[in-house]
């Protein structure tokens, strides 16, 4: 009697035991489960491809998983150390005119845009001219300034691959372009965007190792002219800075990033 009380207890203990690790097992399925649908599901910030999830929890993972990051190249800078591929713009040190550097200015600004945007939570590279081969991130900008030998010519143009590398270049240039012309007042350059713009060295990747990983929106951006006075004053202010962040700062909101 007291031997079939023992037995029987002890059977409905490994039954009481078994229901717990199935319950168990079966939890963390469906967690390992969930857990990679959100892998495959989120984008990541380097592709860009897939459309915004708006649910709030699925976007606080999305941005635990990657973070907002943003490349900004400093156009020209240490243009000495380019790699063999692009030995011919070694000499390419960028413009000089009223006793400015064109590639000062450019650094000027692009740490200015890099502290706003850390300021915001953003994880900022500042590249120099030789960008890291295929290199990702949200979003990249080349910074740049120009000079004429007409000291009449002014203003502010940008560009994107001739034909677009992804969708979303254009979305980017057109979140730039509205918030420059805005902020600087410099008019509307584009009938002199050049084809060094359209087919920008650090964007072919189809030619050179060291360049924007084509999945990542990239736009190159002339900032004004530095042999010009009224945009030279534009340039040395903080007026570009404030600009620049602002159009990435919308860009980034309209993609659900921020
Ligand atoms: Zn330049």
């Amino acid at each position: 009697m007291v031997s079939a009380d023992v037995d029987r207890s002890l059977r409905k203990r490994k039954a009481l035991l078994r229901t717990f690790l199935l319950a168990g097992l079966l939890l963390s399925t469906v967690v390992l489960v969930g857990l990679a649908w959100s892998t495959k599901h989120i984008p990541t910030p380097t592709t860009g491809l897939s459309p915004t999830i708006n649910s709030s929890w699925q976007t606080a993972l999305k941005h635990l998983y990657s973070p907002v990051r943003v490349g900004i190249q400093i156009g020209h800078e240490r243009a000495l150390e380019h790699p063999e591929e692009l030995a011919r713009l070694r000499y390419s040190t960028g413009g000089y005119a009223n006793s400015v550097s064109e590639v000062d200015i450019n650094r000027k600004i692009a740490v200015a845009v890099g502290e706003r945007l850390e300021a915001l939570g953003i994880t900022v590279d500042l590249l120099p001219a030789t960008v890291p081969p295929l290199y990702r991130a949200d979003l990249v900008l080349s910074l740049h300034a120009d000079s004429s030998r007409d000291p009449m010519r002014r203003g502010y143009k940008s560009a994107h691959f001739r034909d677009p590398r992804n969708r979303l270049e254009p979305i980017l240039k057109q979140h730039l372009d509205e918030a420059y012309l805005k902020h600087s007042k410099l008019p509307h350059d584009e009938e002199n965007v050049s084809g060094a713009m359209l087919e920008y060295y650090a964007f072919n990747h189809k030619k050179y190792r060291h360049s924007i990983s084509q999945r990542t929106p990239a736009v190159i951006v002339e900032m004004g002219y530095i042999s010009n006075v009224e945009d030279l004053d534009v340039l040395r202010s903080e007026t570009p800075a404030q600009a620049i962040t602002e159009g990435i700062v919308n860009y980034l909101r309209d993609r659900g990033r921020l």
